[in-house]
């Protein structure tokens, strides 16, 4: 989207120069809904249509990029912007609302404000990654997952005061346990934060062990995680408040966890579908056989008609991956490659040597096919 096609922000969202922040949020709710790429799968234009409305939403509900843009059009918010959509953060919101969350939780992400930014002493704790690798048998069915995370907790022997047992902090001499100073000029005087002890008000004479004084220790963590049948690398879970601890009485980070499935020794996957190679010899192939093959969850049997060629395809339905939406099952392919023997005993080679002179006129319908071409082509 190149600046000079840009559409304008307010007709974006359909609505007046004068709409306050309620207008603004209802009309861009309206058309998130609507546009949403997970409700308009396969169809570029909506999700055009959304990160169009998702960026004049983000500029017009921000007072300043809001001025700017009434000011001086597109190019005053450009470099907010970084001249286009920032569609790793639209990814972000699209993966924790696509996979799992509610409309509610979305918006609450997106413009909630509140939580994110530090309010006084109290700060947010951080949010916290955790890449969790499973097996497409893990995805397959319902999983519960026991993770450890390693993340700060409240100190147990001092809980959380930073004070070695049985001493407490004492007030700051030198601000008298206010935490700020005031310094006195002429007329003027200024209160600055105290230098002594950082505006804490207190002091920490003689530190816990454990924490070193912090208050906080570095712990792991053991959280249990359902896991959505059918994921597939790329889907990230949001875990609310299960990241770092907040500060000073700040809310707890977000966990997310990001889905890594690690590649299988025997299936390939293909969207819900999973695709397996299977071995057979070329009697097998050229008579017909009853095989086993695996699934995700076993084995079973399936028929080779005679005559069967290599990487035939055959579908055994129902035996693939759950789609994480809807639940249906997707196929399992069997992928049969007829297989050459390459050690003959005498007696073998003799049988073969005997089945290729009764093979004269033997009908080879791929060999047929492909040398009638060939003379069509190159002529012979
Ligand atoms: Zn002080
Ligand atoms: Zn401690």
């Amino acid at each position: 989207m190149s600046s000079t096609t840009k559409r304008d922000y307010y007709e974006v969202l359909g609505v007046g120069r004068d709409a306050d922040k309620e207008a603004l949020k209802k009309a861009y709710r309206k058309l998130a809904l609507e546009f949403h790429p997970d409700r308009n799968q396969g169809n570029p234009e909506a999700e055009e249509r959304f990160k169009e409305a998702t960026e004049a939403y983000e500029v017009l509900s921000d007072p300043r990029k809001r001025e700017a843009y009434d000011r001086f059009g597109h190019q005053g918010v450009e470099g907010g912007f970084g001249g286009g959509f920032n569609t790793e953060a639209f990814q972000d919101f699209s993966d924790i609302f696509g996979g799992f969350g509610d409309f509610g939780d979305f918006f609450e992400g997106l413009f909630g404000g509140g939580g994110r930014r530090s309010r006084g002493g109290a700060n947010r704790g951080e949010d916290l990654r955790y890449d969790l690798e499973l097996t497409l048998e893990e995805i397959g069915q319902e999983t519960e997952k026991t993770i450890e995370i390693p993340r700060h907790e409240s100190c147990e022997s001092c809980s959380g005061s930073g004070c070695a047992p049985g001493t407490s902090p004492t007030a700051c001499t030198q601000c008298g346990g206010v935490g700020q100073v005031r310094f006195s000029q002429g007329f003027f005087s200024i209160t600055r934060p105290c230098p002594r002890c950082g505006g804490r008000g207190q002091m920490i004479d003689t530190p816990c062990v454990g924490c070193t004084g912090s208050g906080r220790v570095l712990k792991r963590k053991k959280l249990s995680v359902k896991i959505p049948v059918g994921a597939d690398t790329g889907l990230r879970l949001k875990v609310s408040g299960e990241g770092e601890k907040g500060i000073q009485g700040g809310p707890s980070g977000d966990l997310y966890i990001f889905i890594v499935i690690r590649p299988h020794e025997l299936f390939q996957r293909d969207g819900d579908d999973i695709v397996c190679d299977v071995p057979i010899s070329f009697v097998q192939a050229a008579l017909g056989a009853e095989i086993e093959v695996p699934n995700l969850f076993g084995k079973a049997r399936m028929k080779i008609p005679a005559g069967t060629q290599t990487h035939k395809m055959f579908r055994l339905r129902g035996k693939g991956l759950p789609n994480l939406r809807s639940r249906t099952p997707g196929d399992q392919y069997v992928r049969v490659m007829v297989e050459t023997p390459t050690k003959l005993n005498a007696r073998q080679r003799e049988l073969l040597e005997e089945f290729a002179k009764e093979s004269g006129e033997q009908h080879h319908p791929i060999a047929q096919g492909f040398f009638d071409k060939v003379k069509e082509i190159i002529g012979g």
